[in-house]
């Protein structure tokens, strides 16, 4: 049965409202058909970005049915988590400026888009209320000198709660019927506070029993991204830009045709374009090829995006909120064609070696060693083990270095303390970059000259892995050669545009020369 098919039956079986038979009446619009749009802070920044999207919505409701999602206004989430880390720190006047600022900056954008008094004033008394919780939440953070992880989540997730409103009230205003919706109420997740996992079964019932009869009744939920609760009501977030996660959810849960992830780029690009000039788009990518991307780094998609859907395959669209012309990138089960897609890097990792001579006689090291980082759900961007069993070299992201060697320290307190293990060190100043496409392990003649051309700059290479995959290839250098790593990788495996490789390219003839894989030195190959 087709996905259209599906939906429609589901839709079909509940009777029409007026309202539904109004919308369906829109020539060309297509009823049976859901798109969930997601907009990020980028897109919601101010009155003028909101604009924008007002439009995208506008133009995407009268093809067929919407379900919108939308993160906190750019910026706010940081300056929510600032309150809160001040409050911990014993300053809750500079947390209470920051929870000033952020009320007139979301005053600001109600002024220049509502024009009914009603409504601003109705927007105005919702913010009353949760600008109360977020002092609150600040006060008692204050008193005891403790921000919980909970709290934490409490905190950072205001900056949705308070831009929806205001989206779905400019909505209706311009003719749209709009419902703002917190995803609280529809999103049912683990407790475990800052990379919550969503309940599927649970959220998939709230969300039919909330969201279908509206949009039945041709009305736009705008829901709230990035947040969720437990099943006792304990508000919970999906980590950090995770409303890409929650619009793939509700994708799920609601069996939409299309999710559509509007940002301020064109699309996936070959690399981040704020450190590679000519990076270029990709016009379509497999779920996995994405997923690897964005564990490395890709910032434009959250890593658990795909995960949501990997058993649906709907396709998820990634596209310029200000250049709607542009066709973006398409993300499908399969994706398309082989070789290098893209390239992405976590600048700010640590690299932190586990051994010693005796770590061998240690049982199970490195079995020990991921139960311990999956036990604390930091996620490791490269493990291995060298030949010689000296060490076990684990590189982890700068947001979760403390808790990782922190919780390793306590798994193999015993050895430490009887000198089987002779160390846990840690080097916070290395970067990670991962070149991403099916089959890049078989390009061992653009590998070649990659390496060849790094270690002609200098560029030492602290440690290098192929994923099993076979779709990444991951290598470890220094952060403040990560950009020359970048630039040489993108140049060597031919993703920069046609004309910018032929100004670039001036040594077709590269020697083989010596690189460092760990502590050994090998010999790489031109070709
Ligand atoms: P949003 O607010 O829409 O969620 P994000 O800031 O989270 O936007 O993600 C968009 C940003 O991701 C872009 O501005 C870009 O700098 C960055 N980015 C990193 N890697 C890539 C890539 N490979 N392709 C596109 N954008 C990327
Ligand atoms: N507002 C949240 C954040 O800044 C979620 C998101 O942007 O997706 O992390
Ligand atoms: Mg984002």
């Amino acid at each position: 049965m087709s996905r259209e098919k599906t939906n429609g039956k589901s839709r079909n079986s509940n009777s029409k409202t007026h309202l539904d038979q109004r919308r369906s009446e829109v020539p060309g619009r297509d009823p049976f058909k859901l798109r969930i749009l997601k907009f990020g802070g980028t897109s919601v920044g101010d009155e003028f970005c909101i604009s924008k999207v007002l439009e995208i919505i506008r133009s995407a409701s009268q093809e067929s049915s919407v379900v919108v999602v939308v993160s906190a206004m750019g910026g706010v989430t940081n300056r929510l988590i600032e309150a809160g880390l001040q409050s911990e720190a014993g300053n809750l006047e500079p947390a209470k400026h920051i929870l000033q600022e952020l009320r007139k900056q979301h005053d600001r954008t109600v002024e220049a888009l509502i024009h009914s008094e009603t409504d601003r004033n109705r927007i105005r008394s919702r913010m009353d209320v949760l600008f109360e919780e977020a002092h609150q939440l600040c006060h008692g953070t204050a008193l005891l000198r403790q921000l919980t992880a909970r709290t934490r989540d409490a905190i950072s997730g205001l900056g949705e709660r308070l831009v929806t409103p205001l989206l779905a009230s400019a909505l209706t205003q311009s003719g749209f019927p709009s419902r703002s919706i917190e995803s609280s109420d529809l999103l049912i997740t683990d407790s475990c506070h800052g990379a919550a996992e969503p309940h599927m079964e649970r959220t998939r019932e709230l969300c039919n029993l909330h969201l279908r009869p509206l949009l039945q009744q041709g009305i736009v939920p705008v829901v709230t991204g990035f947040i969720g609760s437990t099943a006792e009501g304990v508000p919970t977030t999906l980590g950090r830009g995770g409303s890409d996660y929650s619009a793939t959810i509700l994708g799920a849960a609601l069996d939409a045709n299309e999710i559509v992830i509007w940002t301020d780029v064109d699309g996936l690009m070959t690399a981040d374009p704020r450190l590679i000039s000519d990076a270029t788009l990709v016009h379509e990518v497999s779920y996995r090829e994405a997923s690897e991307l964005a564990y490395f780094g890709a910032k434009v998609l959250h890593p658990k995006t795909l995960r949501a859907i990997a058993r649906c395959g709907v396709p998820v669209w990634i596209r310029n909120t200000f250049a709607t012309d542009r066709p973006g990138t398409r993300i499908t089960p399969s994706g398309m064609g082989t070789g290098v897609k893209a390239l992405a890097a976590v600048g700010d990792a640590s690299l932190i070696r586990i051994g010693g001579p005796g770590l061998v006689g240690v049982t199970d090291a490195l079995g020990r060693t991921f139960a311990t980082i999956a036990a604390i759900r930091a996620d490791a961007l490269l493990i291995s083990q060298s030949s010689s069993q000296n060490d076990i070299c684990l590189v982890v992201g700068s947001s979760v270095t403390k808790h990782t060697v922190e919780a390793l320290r306590r798994e193999f307190a015993h050895d430490l303390a009887h000198e089987t293990l002779e160390h846990i060190t840690l080097d916070a100043s290395v970067a990670i970059v991962a070149v991403v496409g099916h089959n890049v392990c078989a390009m061992s003649g653009s590998v070649g000259r990659t390496l060849t051309k790094l270690a002609e700059k200098d560029v030492n290479i602290l440690a290098m892995t192929q994923g099993s995959s076979q779709c990444v290839l991951s290598f470890v250098v220094r952060q403040e050669d990560m950009k020359t790593a970048l630039s040489v990788a993108h140049l060597q495996f031919e993703l920069a545009s046609p004309q910018s490789r032929s100004l670039r390219k001036t040594d077709t003839n590269p020697r083989p020369v010596a690189w460092f894989y760990g502590d050994e030195r090998h010999s790489a190959n031109a070709d």
